[in-house]
């Protein structure tokens, strides 16, 4: 068959038609982050953030759980339904920023500061929770610091959040580590002066992974969760988004009335994009990348995991 637009849109079809199928038959349900391709979003049977997918992991009745993100994310589903299988499509979709920080390293910190609790920025492997007092989002960060006694706080492994984090919560001192979303951090304050200039009128909102420089011209911070909710409840037609560009195909759906850009044409996330329908059907028919976790690691992520939840649920 010749490539054309045409025949690549039935291709498309064909697919979404296949992996509907071998849900129904396999007994799976797809999750999916905000930041994949919009054709992948397009099948989720839930889509959001972090906490989202989170929260959304433990209530799940299906037998099989296909996660549409990086690894880090499938991990978190398979502590928090440990006899459920978790389906990675694309086995290398991980996240840089998760792998910034090790055990050893963690282990080490937290001998040097053993006043501290240390918080865990979800975007981290299992063993970093593990070796975590408590867990948070992007959207519940400010949230999970205020809430536990001890003032000193190491927050790993995102330094950018943990930054923004001790901006808005002075009575802590937080101490930060050396991680970095790599996406996030390619984006500079001149060029969101230069997109201000170039779209007038637009509000500019960004992502706390953000750095500080570019998170001073931000009318509004937070998720990608906390961004929806603002577009939606604003009354500004015009928006440039600080974060991976993922997020605007759901942005346009929900608010058709609103417009959206991206500051620079390189705010994007490799792995994110990995998954494509292809692979979410190959997901599905050989059962494949499935998910492993320790039990013992499991078991100690998942008090991270669960202390999270009930701070931000108060469950
Ligand atoms: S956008 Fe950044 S934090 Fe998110 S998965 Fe990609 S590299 Fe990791």
């Amino acid at each position: 068959m010749p490539y054309t637009e045409e025949n690549n849109q039935k291709y498309q079809e064909d697919l979404k038609k296949k992996i509907a199928q071998l849900k129904k038959e396999k007994n799976a349900v797809i999750l999916v982050h905000n930041y994949q391709r919009p054709e992948v979003q397009d099948i989720a049977d839930i889509q959001g953030d972090s906490l989202a997918l989170a929260t959304a992991a433990v209530k799940v009745e299906a037998k099989i759980i296909v996660l549409c993100g990086v690894h880090f994310m499938a991990e978190i589903a398979k502590i928090l339904n440990p006899q459920k299988q978790v389906l990675l499509p694309v086995k290398e979709a991980g996240c840089p920023a998760s792998d910034m920080i090790t055990a050893k390293e963690l282990e080490a910190k937290r001998k040097e500061i053993p006043d501290a609790a240390c918080v865990c920025y979800v975007n981290s492997s299992a063993v970093t929770k593990a070796g975590s007092d408590v867990c948070c989002t992007s959207a519940n960060a400010i949230k999970v610091v205020r809430s536990i006694p001890e003032k000193k706080i190491l927050f790993v492994p995102d330094k950018n959040l943990g930054l923004y984090v001790k901006s808005q919560v002075k009575d802590k001192q937080v101490i930060t580590w050396r991680g970095v979303c790599p996406t996030h951090v390619r984006v500079s304050q001149e060029e969101i002066i230069e997109a201000k200039k170039k779209y007038p009128g637009a509000e500019f909102i960004a992502h706390p992974e953000c750095e500080q420089k570019v998170l001073k011209e931000a009318a509004f911070i937070g998720g990608t969760g906390g961004m929806l909710k603002y577009v939606k409840s604003s009354k500004t037609k015009k928006f440039i988004i600080g974060t991976e560009q993922g997020l605007i195909y759901r942005l346009k759906k929900e608010n058709p009335d609103k417009e959206f850009y991206s500051p620079g044409s390189h705010f994007i996330c490799a792995d994110m994009k990995l998954t494509t329908l292809g692979w979410v059907a190959h997901c599905l028919e050989l059962g494949v990348y499935e998910i492993e976790v320790a039990e013992d690691i499991r078991v100690k992520a998942k008090k991270s995991l669960d202390r999270m939840l009930e701070i931000t649920y108060g469950k």
